[in-house]
């Protein structure tokens, strides 16, 4: 009996070392990739990015890259609001072009977020708004991925968003615990279609609570502050200009001489900023013809008339129209359109700001016939002068800190933008406490 029981218990103990290894095995398994997708649909185009990362590092930083982007075909889903379900057919391309690279099994999260286009046409029309919102649902829906909502941000989001793009792609949250300095948290400058947002951290705190916002990432606390304009994105700012022009007189300063543009006065009523109406403007359907005059400092001046810095009497912490800024600080990545003006113009190298506006007065005394090839050419003088008018005289750079900004538009091999920290809020891959391969970084 004894020998019996003996076998019995030894039998047993082999079987429960048996279990226990199973066990160490499972947790050992290799890490699976997972993957999350993004559309952001701007006001002028929607691009599609889907990204990857390793399953069991989830929570440390600088981890997650870009698989794929993709530019959806035509303009952006605002343009639809007469056909809405052609808004939610345009995505089907980069769709499947996801799904090429992605694993089949619905886990894969993905998301829509609508800006500035869209705010605008909620505010125009917010049936046909909810409508687009809904043809895109549908289509992303009809897709192998866990669809997680289609939505307009809001423009603090979006600015937030971007600001946890940049530090999280340039790993400036880790740096942060090695000993806290300002320099090593870049502010994020972003200018779109139909708006552009500041948003940094500043040196005190944030005295209106329309601009501040907290976040908590890795264990530290960050009071941002961050504003979005509405009307001021490169698109509606070019309208808002001509419009401007049209009241006053129609040669165009920012145009190249010998370029010549017709403006329909109704186009002008499509946006609600541009639709109040003016008495200066001529009445019903005219088109109204702007003739280039190429003139730098008259150009400015034109563009100066859009904003209004007068509502910020003495205050220095004060951008335009009234609006609350404090004092600027650190290093700052401008991107979107800050980027794609400036690199075409090849001044993304950290020229200082004396050879940036001797550029730009170059650029914009060339005559047509000089100049005359890709699309975008006349409406680069205008775009380079309002990049200088928003961030000297709105934002208060200086000839110094102007060499604080960075243009680009990519960091690491991932694009810059709102969408990878919205992913990474939303899946909370940006935990709010150290994970514990972090910890011990406080100082
Ligand atoms: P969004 O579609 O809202 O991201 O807007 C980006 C802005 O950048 C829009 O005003 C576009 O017209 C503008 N944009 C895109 N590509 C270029 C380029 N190559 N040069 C100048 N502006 C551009």
């Amino acid at each position: 009996f004894i020998s019996a029981l003996i076998g019995a218990l030894v039998a047993l103990s082999i079987i429960s070392l048996v279990l226990s290894l199973v066990r160490v095995e499972d947790v050992s398994l290799p890490p699976t990739v997972k993957y999350g997708m993004v559309f952001d649909a701007g006001s002028s185009h929607t691009s599609l990015f889907v990204y990857q990362w390793d399953s069991d590092k989830e929570n440390d930083t600088g981890v997650v890259s870009q698989t794929l982007s993709c530019d959806v075909q035509g303009q952006g889903i605002s343009s639809y609001a007469n056909n809405p379900p052609a808004a939610g057919n345009s995505l089907r391309e980069c769709l499947d072009k996801a799904l090429q690279v992605v694993p089949k099994q619905r886990d894969v999260p993905a998301y829509l977020g609508a800006t500035a286009g869209m705010r605008l046409l909620r505010e125009q029309n917010s049936s046909a708004t909810e409508q687009v919102l809904a043809e895109v649902a549908k289509t992303m829906q009809e897709y192998p991925v866990a669809f997680k909502g289609a939505r307009i941000l809001t423009g603090e989001e979006e600015g937030a968003y971007g600001w946890i793009t940049i530090n999280y792609l340039l790993d400036s949250f880790t740096k942060v615990g090695k000993g806290w300095d300002a320099a090593n948290i870049f502010g994020a400058l972003d200018l779109g279609g139909a708006s552009t947002q500041i948003t940094f951290v500043p040196e005190g705190s944030v005295l209106s609570q329309n601009e501040a916002s907290g976040v908590t990432l890795y264990g530290y606390s960050y009071n941002i502050y961050t504003h979005s304009y509405l009307c001021y994105g490169q698109n509606e700012m070019l309208k808002r200009l001509a419009k401007e022009l049209i009241v006053v007189r129609v040669q165009h300063p920012c145009y190249p001489k010998g370029y010549t543009e017709p403006v329909s006065v109704s186009s002008l009523r499509s946006s609600p900023c541009t639709a109040s109406s003016d008495p200066r403007l001529p009445p019903g359907d005219s088109t109204v013809t702007l003739e280039g005059s190429g003139n730098a400092s008259a150009c400015l001046a034109a563009l100066r008339k859009l904003f209004n810095f007068s509502a910020c009497g003495q205050s220095q912490d004060c951008t335009f129209d009234g609006v609350y800024q404090p004092p600027l600080r650190g290093q700052f990545i401008a991107f979107s359109a800050f980027y794609y003006n400036f690199k075409f113009l090849n001044l993304t190298e950290g020229q200082p700001l004396a050879v940036v506006r001797g550029a730009i007065e170059g650029l914009c005394r060339r005559s047509w016939q000089d100049v005359q090839n890709p699309q975008r050419l006349p409406k680069y003088c205008a775009n380079a002068n309002y990049i200088l008018t928003l961030l000297l005289d709105a934002y208060k750079f200086n000839e110094t800190s102007w060499n604080n900004i960075f243009f680009q538009m990519k960091a690491g091999s991932a694009d810059v933008g709102w969408t990878l920290g919205y992913m990474l809020n939303l899946t909370n891959m940006v935990p709010p406490k150290a994970p514990a391969r972090l910890k011990g970084h406080r100082p």
